[in-house]
């Protein structure tokens, strides 16, 4: 085994691998860009070594300076992560030549899988199913057209060398096929430099299945089942889990059999992961293999008890697998969230700025199953436009789906964030939605729920009183503090009953609350008697309890007025106030709405891509303005309101900063 391992890449996964070596008794050391010079993976390893300015293209992308790293370090094996030069063969052989293991697959397997056109040829040749379509290059529109009919429409129009949701288009007519395939060529040639196209059928209602492979430089491959990640936005995974609710055991072990086999046929000797989309009658085809790491491997090691870091270690240090694929066991359920810096309310807009709160749930035993969190960053941190934004991953094991999903919420519940926008809200949203536990996944499932995008869920009506109940207890345990310091009342654990009132949404609710020593007891209108057990002391923000025997947590921010609670996708203001006090508001008038005011501005620093407005035009709220690129997403800004565009401030290709002038109406 290596002595010292590097690891060329930053965030969650240099931390992951980091831990595993630590456990291995393996030195680290780790490569940084300027951005991440304070970062949780520089104070972890061992050794830390800085590669330059914070663009990857100047830092992670360079080859140069991470060997140079590597040969001043005498790190024996570089261990990519993902992203970055994980699946770029000229690094592997790199590292080759100067005599240092590359913690990945050989580089022909690298190169036969790191191209769709050639690696479905690959796959088809090993007897594994592919999608339907035109294994070549298309080489202009009208070819495009002429094949995409021949395959029967709707049709999936992609790159050769695509990655991470780019350079692909469906096309459901001629007229589509045409546009997609010119829009799917550009997107290719700026993001890969590579402008091959090819098109497949575009598989409806798919799932996302796909089969966890390991194998080693001795020929052995197993597979260690599969995860579904369906959850998608914009070909993105959001949510993934394993094993899939959809496969059956005759499914799941053909598909575990073509992945092997696929592997096999190209020598693979690493952690890999073979992608298939299934259709509602459980035909699955291949649609790429990722030659690297995957974002999603925790669900597999919860279920597997295996590290897949560790195997790829012992592998690419030449060790043979010890275990067979009978050896391969599967023991309950495992979900996973992608924590993004993102604002769900804004079109997922990618939020940057500092992390003035990072306070993960603990890991552990939740009471409903076993919470892991993966992260790489740390309070205080700031979150840069360099990078992805995904800030953390959580993942929850259970016996079985339901208690995983359970133990899901409730680690969301207390994942504590602030500084930044983040989606946990919409995550908590996702996993609660009956659809989600029903397990009726597709691809399309974010954009069938959320067709308007993400606004909040209303709550129901237990959740609404447990966020109501947590607002009282810290409004009426804050009112007589303060009349004890003044010496208005007598220091003493008094029970006595007071009449509040709670004003939400628009609404109004009459309570009363007694505070004790342990809690509080609380008349709703509908619920008289309801008994608060907490511990909450002022000043925490993730308020815990429960209400009538019902174990609960919440995010608990005090406001200019009142307080904003957070829970199971649900966010409201709370005022609590004298029923006097809720009489004066009644008789106010009421508050103007906001002017959004005239002036669209970029919400963050970013490349400016496409502008759909012209001066003059019309537009109405929802309607897309532009197109910023950001922390290597494409952001569409909309219009918040109705109006005439009478100026364009923003041309395709301009830089700009954040809040800078976009566009102005009239
Ligand atoms: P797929 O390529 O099929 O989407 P994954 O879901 O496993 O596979 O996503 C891998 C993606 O993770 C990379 O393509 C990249 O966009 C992103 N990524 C790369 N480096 C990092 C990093 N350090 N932290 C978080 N995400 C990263
Ligand atoms: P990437 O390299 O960007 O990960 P993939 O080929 O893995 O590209 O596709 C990403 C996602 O796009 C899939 O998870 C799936 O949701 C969708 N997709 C890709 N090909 C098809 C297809 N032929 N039919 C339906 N959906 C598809
Ligand atoms: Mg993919």
């Amino acid at each position: 085994m290596f002595s010292k391992v590097m690891i060329a890449n930053r965030g969650e996964i240099a931390v992951r691998v980091i831990k595993t070596c630590a456990r291995l008794g393996i030195k680290t050391v780790v490569v940084y860009s300027d951005a991440d010079a304070g970062s949780l993976a520089v104070e972890m390893a061992d050794e830390a070594v800085r590669i330059g300015p914070p663009p990857a293209a100047e830092s992670y992308l360079d080859i140069d300076k991470i060997i140079a790293a590597v040969k001043a370090t005498g790190a024996e094996a570089v261990h990519p992560g993902f992203g970055f030069l994980s699946e770029n063969p000229k690094f592997a052989e790199r590292l080759k030549a100067e005599g240092v293991a590359f913690v990945g697959p050989n580089t022909a397997a690298i190169e036969a899988m790191g191209d769709k056109i050639a690696s479905k040829k690959v796959a088809a040749d090993a007897g594994v199913s592919v999608v339907p379509g035109h294994i070549g290059e298309i080489a202009d529109a009208g070819e495009a057209v002429k094949i995409a009919s021949e395959i029967g429409f709707p049709v999936m129009i992609k790159a050769s060398a695509g990655g991470g949701g780019k350079g692909m288009r469906v096309a459901w007519d001629a007229k589509e096929a045409k546009e997609g395939f010119q829009s799917a060529r550009n997107e290719a040639k700026s993001a890969f430099g590579d402008e091959r196209i090819f098109i497949e059928k575009f598989i409806e209602q798919p799932r996302h299945i796909e089969i966890q492979v390991l194998g080693d430089k001795h020929g052995s491959v197993v597979h260690l089942g599969e995860r579904e990640c369906s959850i998608q936005r914009r070909n993105q995974k959001v949510i993934e889990e394993a094993p899939s609710p959809f496969l059956d055991s005759k499914t799941r072990k053909a598909m575990g059999e073509q992945a092997v086999a696929l592997a096999a046929a190209v020598d693979y000797d690493s952690a890999g992961t073979v992608e298939f989309i299934v259709d509602k009658e459980k035909r699955f085809y291949f649609l790429e293999m990722n030659t690297r790491l995957q974002v999603e491997h925790p669900v597999s090691e919860m279920i597997t008890g295996l590290d897949l870091v560790e195997q790829m270690l012992r592998v690419a240090a030449g060790e043979k697998l010890k275990l067979a694929q009978k050896d391969v066991k599967f023991d309950g359920w495992a979900v996973e969230t992608r924590i993004y810096a993102e604002d769900p309310y804004r079109g997922f807009l990618p939020s940057i700025g500092r992390l003035s709160r990072f306070r993960p749930p603990a890991e552990g035993d939740n009471g409903f199953g076993v919470v892991r969190v993966d992260t790489g960053v740390v309070e205080g941190d700031q979150i840069s436009l360099f990078y992805d934004p995904m800030i953390a991953k959580l993942a929850t094991h259970g016996d079985d789906r339901a208690a995983a999903i359970d133990s899901m919420l409730a680690a969301l519940d207390l994942f504590d964030i602030a500084g930044i926008q983040d989606n946990t809200p919409f995550l908590s949203a996702v996993c609660g939605q009956k659809r989600f536990r029903d397990g009726a996944l597709t691809t399309g499932y974010i954009a069938e729920e959320f067709p308007d995008g993400f606004s909040g869920v209303a709550p129901g009506a237990l959740d609404r009183r447990m966020m109501i109940a947590a607002a009282a207890f810290a409004h009426v345990t804050a009112v007589r503090r303060a009349a004890r310091a003044t010496g208005a009342v007598a220091v003493s654990h008094d029970l006595e009953r007071e009449d509040w009132v709670a004003l939400f949404n628009g609404e109004r609710a009459a309570i009363t609350v007694a505070i004790d020593e342990l809690g509080a007891t609380i008349d709703f209108p509908k619920r008289r008697g309801a008994r608060l057990e907490t511990q909450w002391r002022p000043g925490e923000r993730v308020f815990s309890g429960e209400l009538d025997g019902v174990p609960f947590s919440l995010i608990l921010d005090p406001a200019n007025e009142g307080y904003d609670v957070r829970r199971r996708g649900a966010r409201e203001r709370i005022i609590v106030c004298r029923p006097r006090a809720a009489e004066l508001r009644a008789s106010l008038p009421e508050k103007v709405a906001a002017d959004t005011g005239k002036f669209v501005t970029s919400p963050m620093p970013g490349l400016v891509v496409s502008v759909a407005v012209a001066e003059g035009q019309d537009i109405k709220a929802g309607e897309a303005l532009l197109v910023v690129e950001a922390m290597k997403m494409e952001n569409v800004i909309r219009a918040e309101r109705d109006g005439v565009v009478k100026a364009v401030a923003a041309a395709p290709g301009a830089s700009v900063a954040a809040d800078e002038l976009l566009i102005e109406f009239e």
